[in-house]
């Protein structure tokens, strides 16, 4: 009876505890599965500042952490470890986690999405010092500032586009020689005046002391650098 719940819910990000803060709510009984730490990908930034309701924003470990106190406080609970499978076929849920097994009426998966890294040398040493992954989080850290978008297809776009109105300069590079982004982003960043393109290229090295500096960049179709 002790590892039967109503619900499981997979993931301690922002989604996984809004849902538990729900369910808890509903007077169903809850846990929380999160392998790593409570708010997830939030603990890799310092400063939230869209979030409604701290208007001197927040950074994302203390967040994570009231995220998590929010649901506990209607008798959530957590438990910290890795699902490692999950059984989804009968009336009964149940859910592998490395330490033990747990079951539950529903299972909710919050796991969330992760970053397409490049894999170059030094890029998580960078994060936060230059390098991001989301123009809507971090890109006003960089106003008036030039920066590189890598990549063509939808989250490319809108994020140069975004940076646009932000950076002083956007130079987007992209392996191929035409965005895959769907059109509605073409025109638009066509017409900033702001955004340059290096079409065929890839980034080969990230310039760095103890920020980012820039980057190195390799025409893909002749080698050169
Ligand atoms: C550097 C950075 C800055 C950001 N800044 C902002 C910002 O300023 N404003 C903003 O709105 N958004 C920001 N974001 C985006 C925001 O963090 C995400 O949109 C949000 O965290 C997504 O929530 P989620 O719950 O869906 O997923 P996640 O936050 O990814 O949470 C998923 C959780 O599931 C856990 N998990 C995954 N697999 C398993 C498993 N098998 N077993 C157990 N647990 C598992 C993970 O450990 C993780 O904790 C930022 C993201 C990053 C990386």
């Amino acid at each position: 009876m002790k590892n039967n719940y109503d619900v499981i819910v997979i993931g301690g990000g922002p989604a996984g505890y809004t849902a538990a803060l729900y369910t808890v709510r509903a007077g169903l009984r809850t846990l929380v599965i999160e392998k790593l730490y409570a708010g997830g990908q939030i603990n890799e930034t310092t400063q939230i500042d869209n979030y409604p309701g701290y208007p001197d924003g927040i950074d994302g470990v203390t967040l994570g952490q009231k995220l998590q106190q929010g649901a506990e406080r209607f008798g959530a609970e957590t438990v910290n470890s890795e699902v490692v499978a999950v059984q989804l076929g009968g009336q009964e849920k149940i859910v592998e986690t490395l330490d033990g097994i747990y079951r539950a009426k529903a299972v909710v998966i919050a796991t969330g999405a992760g970053h397409r890294h490049l894999g170059l040398e030094k890029e998580q040493e960078l994060i936060g010092k230059g390098v991001a992954y989301c123009a809507a989080c971090d890109g006003s850290f960089y106003r008036g500032k030039t920066v590189a978008v890598v990549g063509g297809g939808n989250s490319a776009a809108a994020d140069a586009l975004l940076l646009s109105r932000i950076a002083k300069k956007v130079i987007l590079i992209h392996r191929r020689d035409s965005l895959r982004a769907t059109k509605v982003y073409h025109e638009p960043l066509k017409k900033a005046e702001n955004v340059d393109f290096r079409w065929n290229s890839k980034v080969t090295e990230l310039l760095h002391g103890e920020k980012l500096t820039g980057v190195r960049i390799q025409n893909v179709l002749n080698g050169h650098h």
